[in-house]
């Protein structure tokens, strides 16, 4: 019988309904399902105050086994929001301005990663194969392994590893590389990712490197790309679901052949939001037959209200928002629609199927899997134009978008012009390279690649 697959990441879940939530969760649980392996992490839930976090809980569901923890609202506060969410997510994301070093939160994120690595070693078989998912437990093999553990266990990390100036800001990161060394492969989204950790080892560190294996500390770990895909497939087909037909339509009718130019990001401040609006306006300024001809739609779902920055961007963009529409609207043309609601992955197909352009301008992202699924939801015969920022994973691989740099709102400006007046051949060829290599390189590849290389790692 195979090794038993067990994940190891922040949020569990969920498992039925996996679909719903998109490309990671279902890969996972095709993955888990695969193997009859079990989910282990947070539980999404915070103790009641003045109550223990409490102990395990399972669940069941059609071969796959979940096994998750409360975590307690002290806990929460320094290793979730704390650690993970004030300081690696800032760091990694090169926003060294907004990252707060607070001892607490090292020590809050180093006491859950014990105890999750408690809770879980009572559940492991001799023979099962872990895959720890992101930063939020990069300590976590380290921990096990303290505990006896000489399981296989391989990390992804799902956000940007930064260069070797910014990692040394971190003043725990030479622990935090030690911890590194604990698993057998270390998977990131992009040969960048995987070059500039490398360079951090080796150069900071006396690693050795030998072009797949890293040797420090007394151990050695396999570390690669694997970037993330997209059911490239599945996602063309929710343009045709109840929900995706319903909303592109309504944007169809709303629109009244006028050009829509479409953002989707949760509001977080790696983004690029507030450069994105900067270069709508001068598109509006530059380019004055954009005016009552475009309209530009930003979803932005809130995210991490607990942390201070995220409702500062928010109150930031609300103004930016209010100050084009009042400068340049008119009684018939709102030039741009800006939403804080969540909106479902089948009515953002219809969505995307409805806007020529898609704009997608994170300052730093590790893949953007927004910029998949816009490609993915057009229609090949007459398809959209992505305009994709050169500091997004995806850029690596989506050559064949307009490929820019999101803090210059001019030449962002211009190739949305080009993009309005982009010829139908040119966009039907870079349509086809797009989704040629979204069709190649899916989410199902992604976690067999990465599940094959550490089965040999
Ligand atoms: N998404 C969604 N509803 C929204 C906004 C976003 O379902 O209102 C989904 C989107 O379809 C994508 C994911 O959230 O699958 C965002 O992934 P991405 O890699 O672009 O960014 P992240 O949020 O992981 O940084």
């Amino acid at each position: 019988m195979a090794a038993r697959l067990v994940v190891v990441s922040n949020r569990v879940g969920p498992v039925r309904g996996a679909a719903r939530a998109g490309g990671l969760a279902v890969a996972l649980v095709d993955a888990l399902r695969e193997a009859g392996g079990l989910w282990f992490g947070w539980s999404g839930r915070i103790a009641e105050q003045g109550q223990g976090a409490g102990g395990v809980q399972q669940d069941h569901f059609r071969g796959i086994t979940t096994a998750t923890l409360d975590l307690t609202a002290a806990e929460h506060h320094d290793y979730y929001n704390g650690f993970a969410n004030q300081c690696l997510w800032p760091l990694f994301h090169y926003r060294i301005d907004l990252t707060a070093y607070d001892r607490r939160f090292y020590e809050g994120y180093q006491r859950v990663n014990v105890r999750f690595a408690q809770a879980l070693q009572p559940l492991l078989r001799d023979d099962d194969v872990l895959w720890v998912h992101d930063y939020h437990l990069i300590p976590f093999a380290e921990t096990l392994r303290e505990m006896g553990a000489h399981h296989k266990i391989g990390f992804f990390l799902h956000i940007p590893f930064p260069s070797r100036e910014v990692v040394l800001a971190l003043p725990h990161h030479a622990r935090l590389a030690q911890s590194f060394m604990a698993y057998d492969l270390l998977g990131f989204h992009t040969q960048r990712d995987v070059e500039r950790f490398v360079d951090y080892m080796v150069n900071e560190l006396g690693a050795e490197f030998d072009g797949t294996h890293l040797r420090a500390f007394g151990r050695k770990a396999m570390v690669r790309a694997f970037p993330i895909g997209i059911d490239a497939k599945a996602f063309a087909d929710f343009v045709y679901s109840e929900d995706g037909q319903r909303q592109w339509q309504r944007a169809s009718t709303a629109l009244r052949g006028r050009t829509q130019i479409i953002g989707v990001d949760r509001l977080d401040y790696t983004k690029g939001i507030p450069e994105r609006f900067a270069a709508f306006e001068r598109l509006l300024a530059d380019y004055p037959d954009a005016r009552g001809r475009v309209e530009f739609l930003q979803v932005a779902p809130l995210s991490r209200e607990g942390v201070a920055e995220y409702s500062e961007i928010r109150s930031r963009l609300e103004g930016a928002a209010s100050r084009i529409n009042g400068q340049y609207g008119e009684v018939d043309w709102t030039p741009l629609h800006y939403l804080n609601r969540t909106v479902s992955r089948r009515a953002l197909a219809g969505l995307y199927r409805a806007s020529k352009i898609g704009l997608v301008t994170p300052l730093r992202d590790g893949m953007n899997l927004v910029a998949k699924e816009y490609v993915a939801a057009q229609d090949p015969a007459d398809p959209g134009v992505l305009v994709l920022s050169r500091f997004a994973g995806s850029a690596w691989q989506m050559k064949a978008a307009l490929i820019i740099n999101p803090y210059d709102t001019v030449e962002v400006a211009e190739a949305l012009q080009t993009a309005r007046y982009m010829p139908l051949d040119e966009r039907r060829n870079r349509h086809a390279e797009l989704m040629q290599d979204l069709i190649a390189h899916d989410v199902t590849d992604w976690r067999r690649s990465y599940l094959q290389a550490l089965a040999e790692a």
